[in-house]
């Protein structure tokens, strides 16, 4: 499988970035995700294609390119795209995700973060031996304010990182932030 457009089989489905409903027989974007209740598997989270343009314009733009159908007001949906791909920065940091692996370790703890539990990464220095580059570095939510602290990181203008940053739905990443 793999991130898709198609026309909405139901109503019944809402949109990730906005939270209204799909209509029956629009088109809607798909996006791919690991399911932690899935057993391995995938799934998708359903976006209004103009949502998706603007949230996710970097997973749309090459599904909509290879989508052989018609998509109405095309146009303004590469407006989107390409306005969205200006306000978002890859990799940014730090943000907040959930781990979709188990084999990260906590900078702060060294505990493994679970697989699927949210997690905050970090950039930091990864000192290779050869050289020094820079890296994503993860932390348990829980222990990241003592690992700012440590850093002597802004905690308020890291918060504001976050909720940047991070493609969480609100719920999330208000836990990530009651945790800290
Ligand atoms: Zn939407
Ligand atoms: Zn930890």
């Amino acid at each position: 499988m793999a991130h898709l457009i198609e026309e909405a089989k139901s109503g019944r489905a809402s949109c990730r970035t906005c939270r209204k409903p799909i209509a029956k027989g629009e088109l809607r974007f798909g996006e791919e995700f690991d399911s932690q209740f899935n057993d391995g598997g995938s799934s998708h989270r359903w976006h209004h294609l103009a949502c998706a343009a603007s949230a996710l314009p970097d997973a749309l733009k090459p599904t909509l390119d290879e989508y052989g159908g018609e998509v109405a007001e095309r146009a303004t949906i590469d407006q989107l795209i390409s306005a969205g791909k200006k306000a978002t920065k890859p990799g940014a940091f730090p943000y907040a995700d959930r781990a979709p692996t188990g084999r990260a370790r906590c900078m702060f703890c060294e505990a493994a973060i679970e697989k699927g539990t949210l997690r905050i990464a970090v950039e930091r220095q990864v000192d290779t031996g050869a050289f020094v580059t820079k890296g994503a570095g993860y932390l348990h939510p829980a222990c990241a304010s003592e690992q700012l602290e440590r850093d002597q990181v802004e905690a308020e203008g890291f918060i504001l990182g976050l909720k940047a940053n991070s493609r969480l739905e609100s719920a999330e990443l208000d836990q990530v932030l009651a945790e800290l």
